[in-house]
């Protein structure tokens, strides 16, 4: 169903710093590109809410009935300790600390990493490139803005010369940084550098002879920039104009700063529309870091197994806390607003659970449409997750009422009803019902099989078959209930 053409959806972009009506490229089609990780150890779960924001943007694109391609990287190479141009390369360093080979870090984290996604239901990007699989493509680009003029070679490493771009476009049109606050690393300025201006940014980086990591190139033996890999691999896959591009607040600058440089050089054009930045997830009132230590790990949620935690919870839960901040908002995380989010989870698979049981009336005693339309309006309003939670508590309320006999839904309203609760809750949010225990649907199934088999039975005036299928699941538990619209159920 092609629901975007009756939505109107709003997004924030960062470059404009304003709420946009969004409109792709080419109708129908969405292209988004989202920062994916560096593979040099364990996602935290901060890095998990960042994803989890971009999960949800997908869900709800596709939810519209486009047709996305999701591009969400891996950073295997090139990307040092500070962000910046110094420093040792993350997943070198920790080879040679573990002794292990490079790709055996990539490996290990990459597969981490897809654990993790996996147990928290993310759904998978349609493409995940890697920037070693993309080292061709990234030599390509420095000789193409070096072509441009935009790009210098110093004792084998080559930089972007930022204050030149600069004087025909906008370094800084994403970040709001200044020229003289817009400077890469420190010793630059002490002079030891081999970049003309403390601004300038690496393309290529020369190998000293401890980097394991390391490729052949016109200029030396060496690895490309951090920054570089997403010019290539999204214009490489989006085309040099596309939908989105997302990440983390804290890639605004310098990453997504030099990923515009870059591009704007080589095809001469803004090359994202939308730029979306999700924000950080605290611990103690800081950011959730690898480096300080304050952080937790998305495995310790779902064992316990952390000092911050009073008791494990479900991946579900995580999510569903998650969602109940809009993504350009902090978040706190702590372990009594995690119990708080259960309650809150519990009380919603609960409701959704009885859905089933729900029957049609002739009157309806609630506007559905009308609620429907507000939770729309809610996502379509940048993405507003928690005032869509709040809409579907008022639902919670009204099948309560319902269960009590205070309220009625017509069929038409009561499908429609279903529907979109299903919707908001499991394809957008991106919820599982942890409630309903493992096997229990594949019974319910199993009972509703015996009572096809008696109604035949009773059909046929089998009353003996009738009564021993009746018996023997009251022996199990399981009591039927013939009413008016049919048999149902309860299980002990
Ligand atoms: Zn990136």
């Amino acid at each position: 169903m092609e629901l975007y053409k009756d939505n109107q959806l709003k997004i924030y972009n960062s470059l404009s710093k304003s709420k946009e009506l969004f409109k792709p490229v080419t109708e129908g089609r969405v292209g988004m590109y989202v920062c994916g990780p560096t593979v040099y150890s364990n996602v935290h779960l901060g890095n998990v809410r960042t994803f989890m924001s971009f999960d949800m943007v997908f869900r709800y694109l596709l939810h519209l009935g486009y047709k996305v391609r999701y591009v969400r990287n891996i950073t295997d190479a090139g990307h040092l300790e500070n962000d910046a141009d110094e420093g040792e390369d993350r997943i070198s360093k920790r080879a040679r600390l573990e002794e292990i080979e490079p790709m055996e870090v990539v490996q290990r984290y990459t597969v981490d990493f897809h654990e993790t996604v996996a147990e928290y239901n993310f759904l998978p990007p349609s493409i995940e490139p890697t920037a070693t699989g993309h080292i061709v493509e990234q030599i390509e680009m420095i000789h193409e803005i070096m072509a441009k003029g935009f790009a210098y070679e110093v004792n084998g490493s080559v930089y972007f010369d930022v204050l030149k771009y600069n004087e025909s476009s906008h370094y800084g049109i994403l970040s709001g940084r200044k020229m003289e606050d817009a400077i890469h690393n420190s010793r630059a300025l002490d002079g030891q550098s081999d970049k003309k201006n403390p601004q300038d940014f690496a393309l290529w980086k020369k190998a000293d002879e401890r980097h394991i990591m390391r490729w052949p190139s016109p200029w030396s033996d060496g690895f490309p920039g951090w920054h570089l890999e997403c010019s290539v691999m999204s214009t490489k896959y989006l085309g040099e104009q596309f939908d989105i591009h997302g990440g983390g607040m804290d890639l605004k600058f310098p990453h997504h700063e030099c990923e515009i440089a870059q591009s704007h050089t080589c095809s001469g054009k803004q090359p994202v529309n939308y730029w979306m930045h999700a924000n950080m997830l605290l611990l103690n009132g800081q950011k959730m870091a690898k480096s300080t230590g304050n952080f937790v790990l998305p495995k310790e949620i779902i064992t316990g197994d952390n000092s911050v935690l009073s008791k494990a919870f479900a991946p579900s839960v995580v999510r569903f806390f998650n969602m109940q901040a809009q993504y350009r908002s902090i978040l706190d995380f702590a372990s009594d607003a995690l119990e708080a989010s259960e309650k809150g989870y519990n009380k919603l698979m609960e409701a959704v659970n009885s859905l089933d049981n729900i029957e049609a009336n002739k009157t309806s005693t609630f506007d559905v449409a009308s609620w429907r339309q507000q939770c729309y309006a809610a996502m379509n309003d940048d993405f507003n997750t928690p005032i869509l939670i709040a809409h579907l508590f008022e639902a919670v309320k009204v099948i309560n009422q319902i269960k009590e006999n205070k309220a009625s839904l017509n069929a038409e309203d009561l499908e429609s009803f279903k529907a979109t609760i299903h919707a908001f809750v499991f394809d957008v949010l991106g919820l599982t019902n942890e409630t309903k225990q493992n096997g229990s649907d594949k019974i319910d199934g199993v009972v509703e099989l015996l009572i096809k088999l008696r109604k035949e039975a009773r059909d046929n005036k089998d009353w003996a078959l009738s009564d021993q299928i009746r018996d023997e699941l009251i022996a199990l538990g399981i009591q039927l209930k013939d009413g008016r619209e049919g048999t149902t159920f309860s299980i002990n």
